[in-house]
């Protein structure tokens, strides 16, 4: 078949794997590059077994990197609790590893076969489902270019346009009612002050996690309560998130000098689609099933995405909807799954009033406690 993926990123990548060279395939990526911005992300789930099964967990381990666990701490640098990864490496071995986002796309670009036609600077402007029996689907770019392919796969992650092609009522994210940003940036010293250590603030309402990258670089993440009825993308603007959040950690305030004009800035939210397909049109990933940060494993989720929908085409063989069918019907409920948990988590992630932040200092005791780390990462994974 000829297959149009829409979007170079994650998903879009791993499922080129997947497809090629049985396939002929084009990725459409909008930037002119590989996505440098970035942050660090947790990898474990069903992903890790579908990057065995497409061949880059190997350059993913190798870019990885493994942290002792996260210290809570209050504006004067108090820690009010830490939880440590070992219990989680225990339980899931090699199977959980951090890996610094652009990190994932660069492993599956190492090794992306010869035969994926990769366009950057190819920004897809409207998809069209085929709309009778037999008629393919088309995409149009920016550019005006129309291409004609036998299916397109909409891999242009939470705010997809595919998405509004196939299921309009659904173009909308589902916001989570929070706002995160994130950058990465060179200082040699604050990285060397974090070290192997994770750091998240205690504080109400805001909240600032910072670690190290290397021994040069560190990545700050900055998330805060917003309203959660919102759902348009907010406007990175530096000034005003070193106003917003100054004040939560010395360190904190240390990496917002650091802020560059273009960052990481979205609602964090969900999306979803009663169905993921239409005339030849399908989605994966954030496109289909957004989780948001609070469930950590979108990253996983979307390669063990792009795997199944890669081996259910090739199972279908000639009977390309039969295939779509198959696909939905094995991972709709591991994202479904995933999303509850997500949002089971949002409304502890940061603390609205003192008495609610004992309690989640409470909480965190609770967890530091070895066994039930272990045991709450055993059923993160099954
Ligand atoms: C702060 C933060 C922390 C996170 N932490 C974790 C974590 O710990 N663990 C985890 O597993 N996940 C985490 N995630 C989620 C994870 O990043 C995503 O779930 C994952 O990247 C999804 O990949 P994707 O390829 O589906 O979408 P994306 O990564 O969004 O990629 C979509 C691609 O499509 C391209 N595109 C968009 N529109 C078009 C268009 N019209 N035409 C052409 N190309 C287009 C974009 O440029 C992009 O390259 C985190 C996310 C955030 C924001």
């Amino acid at each position: 078949m000829e297959i149009l993926i829409v979007g170079g990123g994650v998903c879009g990548l791993a499922l080129a794997h997947g497809l090629a060279p049985a396939h002929d395939v084009t990725v459409l990526e909008a930037s002119p590059g590989p996505r440098g911005g970035g942050y660090m992300i947790d990898f474990f789930g069903p992903g890790v077994a579908a990057a065995g099964r497409l061949g880059v967990l190997g350059e993913m381990r190798a870019r990885s990197r493994v942290f002792e666990g996260v210290r809570y701490v209050d504006a004067a640098d108090r820690e009010h609790g830490r939880i440590e990864v070992a219990p989680l490496i225990d339980a899931l071995g090699s199977d959980y590893f951090s890996i610094l986002r652009p990190q994932v796309e660069l492993a599956l670009l190492a090794a992306l076969p010869d035969a994926v036609d990769l366009r950057y600077s190819a920004r897809v402007r409207e998809v069209h489902p085929g709309a009778r029996p037999g008629e393919r689907p088309r995409a149009v770019l920016e550019s005006g270019e129309e291409l004609i392919a036998d299916l397109v796969v909409g891999c242009d992650g939470v705010r997809s346009r595919v998405r509004a092609a196939i299921s309009p009522a659904h173009a909308d994210v589902v916001p989570m009612g929070y706002r995160a940003s994130s950058f990465l940036f060179e200082d040699p010293q604050i990285a060397a002050e974090l070290g192997d250590w994770a750091m998240l603030t205690d504080s109400l309402e805001r909240t600032a996690g910072l670690y190290a990258c290397d021994d040069r670089s560190a990545a700050l993440l900055l998330m805060e309560r917003v309203d959660p009825a919102a759902t348009a993308r907010p406007t990175p603007d530096a000034d005003e998130l070193r106003a917003r959040f100054s004040g939560l950690h010395p360190l904190a305030d240390r990496a917002l000098e650091h802020a560059p004009a273009q960052y990481y800035d979205d609602l964090v939210a969900q999306s979803s689609a009663p169905a993921w397909s239409r005339g030849g049109v399908t989605l994966a990933g954030d496109a289909a099933h957004a989780v948001s940060l609070l469930a950590g494993q979108g990253t996983s989720l979307a390669i063990a995405g792009a795997e199944a929908l890669a081996v259910s085409l090739r199972h279908a063989g000639p009977h390309r909807d039969a295939g779509l069918a198959e696909y939905e019907r094995r991972m709709r409920p591991v994202a479904e799954r995933a999303q509850r948990s997500g949002r089971r988590s949002a409304g502890t992630f940061i603390s609205r009033s003192p008495a609610e932040r004992l309690v989640h200092r409470a909480g965190r005791r609770l967890l530091s406690a070895g066994p039930l780390t272990r045991l709450i990462a055993r059923r993160l994974v099954v």
